[in-house]
């Protein structure tokens, strides 16, 4: 249970995918009539829409279009793979400035068989292919750590300070980092390099949600806040005594609530984020 006394929702921010079955209308809509503040657009949901529609859409609803998931995937076999990867998050870059999102949320990627460490080293060149049309746009790029069992497919960075290195190497004021307690509410650093993160300005975003036990799913099983394991109440005072005060994103991958009336849902999501967030 959170100390704080919370009385508004004004940093609450939910991604689309969290209410996967909406489509981004009827998301628009219901997360306006919910009284939501803030939205993260997964890219799948502006397939075949009019981007700069969407965002005014959102900011008419009364939302802040906070960033746009994802960007990264940089590593590949080969070079003609790792171009590909860079033109798409250059498309990204256009994509979010199109919607007026701020901010570009980096999954990093990684091949399966390739070394960790190779694929860490195309990722720090595939952001420093992306780095100058991202600032000509005014737009931040945000490395996202994930969870050391999406090592081999979904990303060779797993710990925040991996993501802090890239950083140091890269230099980038728009550069920063993407803290998630799913991926990284087990590392022992994680305070310490949250401090680190906000010493260099570098603390962009705020993802959270829980860790259920059993986990039946490892992608699409996570939990609502209070659900499982994470004290998310700690690392929000982390994020927070290190200079943090954006919004906090509920991101849920998850069949079990998708399945779910998502109004009831997006209900449980404000329950949860008052009581355990
Ligand atoms: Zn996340």
């Amino acid at each position: 249970m959170c100390a704080r006394q919370l009385t508004d929702f004004s940093r609450l921010c939910v991604h689309t995918i969290t209410t996967k079955p909406w489509s981004i209308e009827e998301a628009t809509d219901r997360y306006a009539a919910a009284g939501m503040k803030g939205v993260t657009v997964w890219r799948q949901w502006l397939d075949g829409r009019d981007i700069v529609k969407v965002g005014l859409n959102l900011r008419a609803a009364g939302m802040e279009v906070f960033s746009l998931c994802r960007g990264g995937f940089f590593p590949a076999a080969d070079a003609a793979g790792r171009r590909a990867a860079v033109d798409d998050n250059l498309k990204a870059v256009d994509e979010a400035e199109a919607l007026g999102a701020p901010l570009i949320v980096l999954v990093c990627g990684a091949v399966p068989g390739q070394p960790l460490e190779e694929s860490r080293n195309q990722i720090a060149d595939g952001i420093a292919a992306v780095l100058d049309r991202a600032e000509q746009a005014g737009i931040k790029l945000g490395i996202e750590p994930l969870h050391p069992m999406y090592a081999d497919t979904r990303s060779a960075v797993n710990t925040i300070r991996q993501a802090n290195d890239i950083c140091d190497r890269l230099g980038a004021p728009h550069l920063g980092v993407v803290v998630d307690v799913y991926h990284l509410w087990w590392d022992p650093a994680l305070n310490s390099e949250i401090e680190r993160s906000g010493r260099t300005r570098r603390l962009l975003a705020f993802h959270v949600c829980d860790w259920r036990t059993p986990t039946e799913d490892l992608l699409n099983d996570r939990g609502l806040m209070g659900e499982g394991c994470i004290n998310v109440p700690q690392i929000r005072g982390w994020m927070e005594a290190a200079g943090f005060d954006g919004f906090i994103e509920v991101e849920i991958f998850s069949h079990r609530y998708w399945a779910k009336d998502q109004t009831m849902f997006l209900e449980n999501i404000k329950e949860a984020y008052l009581k355990h967030t």
